[in-house]
C-alpha cells in the first residue's frame, strides 16, 4: 500500500471506532495501573467473563501500592475461576517489582515494561500504546483475522511467518498520533465486525479496499491448519473427611500449574488401573497416607489450554498414618464454611458447589462406620 492508503486505512478505522466502541470498563481511564490489570484479564478470555473480574479487583486493590501489599491467596481468590492463574501471580509479582524499582510508576518503556513478570510483547505494546500513546502495534487473533483478510493473505496463521508477516503489516499502519486507539480498533472491528463466521463486511470501515470481501473469500480466509488432538487424563481425588467433618485439602507448589490454588489431593490415573487405586496410591504418595476408598462422589469433565481433564471425587477415610504435605506446600483441614475462602481452581469449586448442597450426615457417613 502507498502511504496514502496507508493513513486512509488507519483514518477510516479510526473514525469507525470512536463512534462504534463499545463502552468496556477501562476504556473510560488513563490509568496504566487499570490498563495494565484489563490487558492481563483479556488475555485469553472473553470480555464478558472480566468486566466483573476487572471491577472487583480494583475494587479491593485500587493502586499498584495495594495489589504489592496483599497476600498472594487474596489475589488468587479473586482470580478464582477466570483460570490461567499464572497471570494474577506474576501480575502480584510485578506489582511489588514496580513498587521496589520503579517507585510505583508503571514503567513506559518497552525495555523497562517487558521486564515485568507476565509481560510478553503483546501486553507490552498495549500498555505502552493504551496508556502512554507508544507507537507499538499489537497483534492478536483479531487482529491477524482482520489483516489477514484484508491484504488476502491465504497462508497457515497458525505459523509464526504468518504471525510476524502481520506484525510488519501494522507496524506500518499504526499512526504516531493515536496508536491506542488504532490498537483497540483493530481488536474492536476483529471482535464486532470481522468476526471468524459471517463477518459484517456491510458495515466495515474497510470494506472499498478489503480483499477477501472483494474475492468472495471470506469464508476461507484466514485459513487456519487443524490443532493438534490434546490429551485427555483421568484425574482421580480423594475427599477426606475426619470426625469433626472438616475436609483434607492440599496448596499446590508455586512454580507448577494452578501454583497457589488449593486442591482436593489425588492424580493422574495409571494404564491399567481402576481409579479407586489411583486415588489410593496418590493419596499414599502424597499424604504418606492409607486409605478406604468408598463410593464414588462425582465427574465432571474440564478443559485446559492444552489438555482435557475427567476428574473422579472419592469419598475416602484414613485408616493408616498422619496425613504430611509431601508434594504440595501445605495441608489444612477446613470445614465446609472456610473451604470457600481459600482459592481453587474451577473443578474443584464446581465439587465444592456439590460438597456444600450435602447436609452434614453425608458427609459424616463414612467416618462413623
Ligand atoms: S470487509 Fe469484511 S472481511 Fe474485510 S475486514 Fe471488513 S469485515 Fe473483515
Amino acid at each position: 500500500m502507498s502511504s496514502t492508503e496507508d493513513s486512509l486505512f488507519s483514518k477510516n478505522l479510526i473514525d469507525w471506532y470512536r463512534q462504534n466502541k463499545r463502552d468496556l470498563p477501562w476504556r473510560n481511564t488513563n490509568d496504566p495501573y487499570a490498563i495494565w490489570i484489563s490487558e492481563i484479564m483479556l488475555q485469553q478470555t472473553r470480555v464478558d467473563t472480566v468486566i466483573p473480574y476487572y471491577h472487583r479487583f480494583l475494587e479491593a486493590f485500587p493502586t499498584v501500592h495495594d495489589l504489592a501489599k496483599a497476600d498472594q491467596q487474596q489475589v488468587l481468590k479473586l482470580w478464582e475461576g477466570l483460570g490461567y492463574y499464572s497471570r494474577g501471580r506474576n501480575l502480584h509479582y510485578a506489582a511489588r517489582h514496580v513498587v521496589e524499582h520503579f517507585d510505583g510508576t508503571i514503567p513506559d518503556t518497552h525495555e523497562e515494561i517487558s521486564s515485568l513478570k507476565g509481560i510478553g510483547p503483546y501486553t507490552s505494546a498495549a500498555i505502552l500504546s493504551i496508556a502512554y500513546q507508544k507507537k507499538y502495534a499489537v497483534v492478536d487473533g483479531n487482529v491477524i483475522r482482520v489483516v489477514a483478510r484484508y491484504f488476502g493473505i491465504e497462508d497457515d496463521i497458525r505459523s509464526t511467518r504468518t504471525k510476524n508477516e502481520v506484525q510488519e503489516i501494522v507496524d506500518g499502519l499504526i499512526p504516531a498520533d493515536s496508536p491506542g486507539d488504532f490498537n483497540q480498533a483493530m481488536m474492536e472491528l476483529g471482535a464486532t465486525v470481522c468476526t471468524p463466521k459471517q463477518p459484517g463486511c456491510d458495515s466495515c470501515p474497510l470494506s472499498v479496499h478489503c480483499m477477501a470481501y472483494n474475492s468472495a473469500k471470506t469464508e476461507v480466509i484466514p485459513y487456519k491448519s487443524k490443532a493438534k488432538k490434546v490429551p485427555h487424563h483421568q484425574i482421580g481425588v480423594g475427599i477426606i473427611v475426619n470426625e469433626a467433618g472438616e475436609l483434607l485439602i492440599a496448596l499446590r507448589p508455586e512454580e507448577s500449574m494452578l501454583g497457589g490454588l488449593w486442591e482436593f489431593p489425588g492424580g493422574k490415573k495409571k494404564t491399567g488401573e481402576g481409579l479407586q487405586q489411583t486415588v489410593a496410591r496418590e493419596l499414599k504418595e502424597e499424604l504418606e497416607v492409607e486409605v478406604q476408598v468408598y463410593d464414588k462422589f462425582m465427574g465432571l469433565k474440564h478443559a485446559y489450554s492444552h489438555f482435557k481433564i475427567t476428574l473422579h471425587a472419592y469419598w475416602c477415610k484414613i485408616v493408616d498414618g498422619t496425613p504430611k504435605p509431601k508434594s504440595s506446600q501445605e495441608i489444612r483441614w477446613v470445614s465446609l464454611e472456610e473451604i470457600s475462602s481459600y482459592p481453587f481452581p474451577k473443578a474443584n469449586t464446581t465439587l465444592i458447589g456439590r460438597l456444600k448442597k450435602l447436609d452434614a450426615e453425608n458427609l459424616f457417613q463414612f467416618v462413623s462406620e
